[in-house]
């Protein structure tokens, strides 16, 4: 059978020092078992900050002037944000979801 290459690099298997075989040396058994350390506090996972989500996140004022931060709804209208899923907006009233890709045109 002709030998197969594959087109995966090779990984060369990692290089081991050679252990050396100590002789046995029936060692005193130690009874001194290391404690644990106690931890500190029970493990809680640590919480993690989210973003406000309160309704004057959406609003920026600048002096007499506000600007709203999400775009609204083409469907329901001025007065439907859209909630910014990273990617996409979607409005939480019926369901519309804008993707922000799109504004490039077709893909
Ligand atoms: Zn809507």
């Amino acid at each position: 059978m002709p030998k197969k290459e594959e087109a995966k690099p090779k990984e060369e298997p990692k290089k081991e020092a050679p252990k050396k075989e100590e002789p046995k040396e029936v060692a005193p058994a130690e009874k001194e078992v290391a404690k644990p350390e106690k931890p500190e506090k029970a493990a809680k996972p640590e919480k993690k900050k989210k973003p406000d989500k309160k309704i004057h996140t959406l609003y920026k004022v600048e002096q007499d002037k506000v600007s709203r931060l999400r775009p609204t709804c083409e469907r329901c209208g001025t007065g439907y944000f859209m909630a910014d899923h990273g990617n996409r907006y979607t409005c939480g009233h019926c369901g519309f979801t804008k993707y922000k890709r799109a504004e490039n045109g077709h893909v």
